[in-house]
C-alpha cells in the first residue's frame, strides 16, 4: 500500500482522517468515483501484469477499485495497519475473513457478547461446514487465552465495546495470545475511538456501514492489519465476491474526513445523556464505558480515546415501559443501526437480538426493558428533554 502522507505515523489521528486516501485523486481533493467494472489493457503482456498483480486496481473491480482502494488506505493508516480490504458490509467482512482463514475441523474462540448476525454465521453456516466454535465471557480476565486449543485454534474473536451492553475486552490481553489469529471488531469505537492493532491484535473488523461511513449512506465492511494476511483473505474474497460498490466507498471515506469531529461530539452528548440517565427515578441502570460505574470504567480509560458512541440502559418496569419510551420519543428516532447524525433508540431484545432466544437473552443480560442509543449530532440538551418527557410518562404511569 502506498502511504501517500510521509508523517502519518507520528501525527494525530485527526490529522490522518485528513492526509490519508488520497491516491486515487490525482491533483483533485475530492476522490473521484471510478465507476468502472473492468480497465483496457495495451495487449497481452499488459492484460497479464493486470490480471496476476497484487491487489491490482485496474484490472476488473471485484478484485481491486481505485476508489475502494483510497478507502482502504485511508482505514490502514487510521488503524496503524500495513493494509486493509473493503467488503460489502460489515458481515461481509466479518465471513470472508472466517472462511478465508478456516478450514473444516478448524477452531475458533468467541465471546458470548457479539453481534447478533456473527453469532448466527457461527452457530449455523460454521457449524455446517465443520467449524467449532467456543464461546467464553470476554470480559473475564484470561477467558480468551484458556480456550485456546494449540495447534488448532484458529481465529481468536471479539467485540469492543461490546452489544448492546458496552462490556470491554482488554486488547492488551488479546493482543498477547499467540498462535491463533486475534480478530476484533472494533465497529463500536471506530478507528478514532481505539486502536486494536497497537495492542498486539492482528486482525480489525468494522462495520463501516455505522461511524466510519456516519451518514445512513452506505452498506460496507472493512479489514485492517498485516498486508500478507489481508492479502490471503483478499485472495478468497475474490472468488467469495462480498465486493465492496465504489459509491459505498467514496461515501465512507467522505465520512471518515469528519469522523474526528462527529465521534467527539457524539461521544460528550452520550457522557451527558448517560449521566443524566444513571440518575433518573425511570431508569433501572445506564451503560456507558465513560461512566464511573461502568465495571470495566478502568480498562475504557486505559485502551479507548472517548467513551463511544453508544450507550444503553434499562427502563424500570420493562418491556410495557420500553414500549412506551419508543412510542413517545419525538427527536429520537425509533431504529437501528449506528453511527449516523441522527439519534437512534432500538429495543435490542425484539429488534437486533431478536434471533436469541428468552435463555440467550438473559444469559447475555439484554433484559426486556434494555433500550439501546446511538447518540447523533443533535444538542445534547434536546436529546436530553426529548428522553426526559418520554420517561416521565413512564414515571408517572409506574
Ligand atoms: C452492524 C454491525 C455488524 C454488521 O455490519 P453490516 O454492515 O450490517 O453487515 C457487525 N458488527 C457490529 C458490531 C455491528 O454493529
Amino acid at each position: 500500500m502506498t502511504n501517500d502522507h510521509p508523517s502519518s505515523s507520528a501525527q494525530q489521528p485527526a490529522t490522518t482522517a485528513i492526509t490519508a486516501g488520497r491516491s486515487a485523486n490525482g491533483t483533485s481533493l475530492a476522490t473521484p468515483l471510478w465507476a468502472s467494472s473492468t480497465w483496457m489493457s495495451t495487449g497481452l503482456v499488459d492484460a497479464r501484469r493486470r490480471a496476476t498483480g497484487r491487489r491490482s486496481t485496474e484490472f476488473y473491480s471485484r478484485y481491486a477499485n481505485p476508489t475502494v482502494r483510497a478507502f482502504e488506505e485511508a482505514i490502514a493508516a487510521l488503524e496503524g495497519a500495513e493494509d486493509a480490504a473493503a467488503y460489502a458490509s460489515g458481515m461481509g467482512a466479518i465471513t470472508t475473513t472466517i472462511l478465508a482463514l478456516c478450514s473444516s475441523g478448524s477452531h475458533i474462540v468467541a465471546q458470548h457478547q457479539l453481534y447478533a448476525g456473527t453469532l448466527a454465521f457461527l452457530q449455523g453456516p460454521c457449524r455446517r461446514f465443520g467449524i467449532d466454535v467456543t464461546y467464553v465471557d470476554g470480559t473475564k480476565p484470561g477467558a480468551f487465552a484458556a480456550a485456546v486449543q494449540p495447534g488448532r485454534t484458529m481465529l481468536v474473536l471479539a467485540e469492543t465495546p461490546s452489544n448492546p451492553l458496552l462490556e470491554l475486552i482488554d486488547l492488551d490481553e488479546l493482543g498477547a495470545i499467540k498462535g491463533p489469529f486475534t480478530v476484533v471488531d472494533s465497529t463500536f469505537a471506530t478507528p478514532l475511538g481505539q486502536q486494536p492493532i497497537k495492542h498486539g491484535v492482528d486482525l480489525v473488523i468494522h462495520s463501516a456501514t455505522k461511524g466510519i461511513d456516519g451518514h445512513n449512506d452506505a452498506t460496507l465492511g472493512v479489514i485492517a492489519g498485516e498486508r500478507d494476511r489481508l492479502y490471503e483473505i483478499w485472495g478468497y474474497g475474490v472468488l467469495h465476491g462480498a465486493t465492496p460498490s465504489p459509491a459505498d466507498a467514496l461515501n465512507a471515506l467522505r465520512g471518515i474526513r469528519t469522523l474526528a469531529v462527529r465521534t467527539a461530539h457524539q461521544s460528550k452528548s452520550a457522557m451527558q445523556i448517560s449521566t443524566a440517565l444513571a440518575t433518573h427515578a425511570a431508569v433501572r441502570a445506564a451503560h456507558y464505558p465513560g461512566l464511573t460505574t461502568h465495571p470495566q470504567y478502568e480498562l475504557g480509560q486505559r485502551q479507548m480515546r472517548n467513551g463511544g458512541t453508544v450507550l444503553a440502559f434499562d427502563v424500570a418496569g420493562g418491556l410495557e415501559h420500553a414500549t412506551s419510551v419508543l412510542d413517545r420519543v419525538r427527536l429520537v428516532r425509533v431504529a437501528t443501526s449506528l453511527g449516523g447524525p441522527e439519534t437512534l433508540m432500538c429495543h435490542p431484545a425484539t429488534s437486533t437480538h431478536s434471533s436469541l432466544t428468552a435463555e440467550e437473552l438473559a444469559a447475555a443480560g439484554i433484559t426486556p426493558g434494555l433500550l439501546r442509543v446511538s447518540v447523533g449530532l443533535e444538542d445534547p440538551n434536546d436529546l436530553i428533554a426529548d428522553l426526559n418527557q418520554a420517561l416521565e410518562r413512564v414515571t408517572t404511569s409506574a
